[in-house]
């Protein structure tokens, strides 16, 4: 998901990422420009990027006001030429809400960015026309480097007008997903709102080749933010689908808290692990890390398992599900939860086997998708 998005920053705590069709807009500005036989002006084509990227920011920050009223804390913000792709973290919503609550929660935050905008498109028009700029507001073409005064409005309206196409992850988009799920489960929701949006994209996009190439743009965008969109769906499914015990390690090396930290650096130099339970009898009674124990060796020279072992842990059931474990893992920086069962270790998750069974997870439900689609 992040890979086609560079951090810019925070903004109320939200982290921001740019995505990669963002950095070619000025570009695109230039080379239309230049089609148009516009001299290209460098400054002026930077500051038309410049207030898409405003009208944008503008948007998402009332969709993200209006999701935290509803206590939807957004992990990330990912602006998109249009508008964003905005991730919440719903794992985190205060209650488990009803199909209806969710519909209209889903409805209010979508359809705030579009009113951001056309209000925003309102007061400038109202602006220009009071302070008599003479920006000639309906003249063709809208958006130009030349007229920035005028791009201004038009650029909000734009913004406004394609957020409530029916294109997911589009605000219009979002709405007919809500609407969907519903009646159906959200991911199949998701995945219906998708195939619509990458029909849609496809229109734009053969039809902006034989008019204008804004479309074209419009249409690659909305296919690639609706790749990003189901990605995070499908990562979600897993995390809340899969039980610990689908993934957990259960061939595992432990250690005993009587051992010498030598005897438990021997066992770590021939097993994979980088973390280890620490067991005395059948009960848990810690954890370790190779790095603590390679520490404890180098500073204060050989000395007991007991002595260096973590005894602060969480421990987990076989029926967790790789959502709760992985807010474990994150929230208290701990690096293995042991599984156990009646009290007895049964296996061990770490970090890093986690992400790895997630990554092969998602794949192997794309493959089945994929599979059952063909
Ligand atoms: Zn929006």
């Amino acid at each position: 998901m992040r890979s086609w998005s560079v951090h810019v920053g925070r903004l109320f705590g939200v982290e921001v990422r740019l995505h990669l069709t963002f950095l070619v807009l000025p570009l695109f500005v230039v080379w239309t420009e230049y089609n148009a036989n516009h001299p290209a002006n460098g400054p002026r084509d930077i500051a038309l990027a410049g207030i898409v990227l405003g009208c944008v920011a503008a948007h998402e920050i009332g969709h993200m006001f209006v999701a935290r009223s509803f206590g939807l804390i957004p992990k990330a913000v990912i602006l998109l030429p249009l508008g964003g792709v905005t991730v919440f973290d719903e794992s985190r919503l205060e209650k488990p809400e009803s199909v209806e609550a969710a519909w209209r929660r889903e409805v209010r935050i979508a359809l705030t960015g579009p009113l951001v905008n056309l209000v925003f498109a309102l007061v400038a028009a109202g602006v220009i026309v009071l302070a008599g700029v003479g920006a000639h507001l309906r003249e063709w073409p809208f958006l130009q480097s030349s007229n920035l005064p005028r791009s201004l409005v038009w650029a909000n309206l734009y913004i406004a007008g394609l957020n409530l196409l029916p294109a997911y992850p589009l605000d219009g988009g979002r709405i007919l997903r809500a609407f969907f799920a519903r009646s159906i489960d959200p991911a199949a929701a998701t995945r219906r709102a998708v195939s619509i949006s990458h029909a849609l994209a496809m229109v734009l996009m053969v039809a902006g080749l034989f008019s204008n190439t804004w479309l074209t743009m419009v249409g690659l965008i909305i296919f690639s933010a609706a790749q990003l969109e189901e990605r995070a769906v499908i990562f979600q499914s897993v995390l809340d689908n899969v039980r610990l015990e689908e993934v957990m390690l259960t061939d595992f090396a432990t250690l005993s808290p009587a051992d010498t930290l030598e005897d438990a650096l021997d066992k770590a130099v021939h097993s994979l692990q980088d973390d280890f339970p620490v067991v005395r009898g059948s009960d848990m009674v810690g954890v370790i890390s190779r790095q603590s124990i390679l520490e404890a060796l180098r500073l204060e020279g050989n000395g007991y398992v007991q002595a260096v072992m973590n005894k602060l842990f969480e421990v987990s059931a076989r029926q967790e599900s790789l959502a709760s474990a992985f807010r474990k893992l994150t929230s208290r920086n701990l690096s293995i939860i042991p599984v156990v069962e009646d009290q007895r270790l049964v296996g061990i998750v770490t970090l890093q086997n986690l992400m790895h069974s997630m990554a092969l997870l998602a794949e192997s439900r794309k493959l089945r998708r994929d599979e059952s689609n063909s």
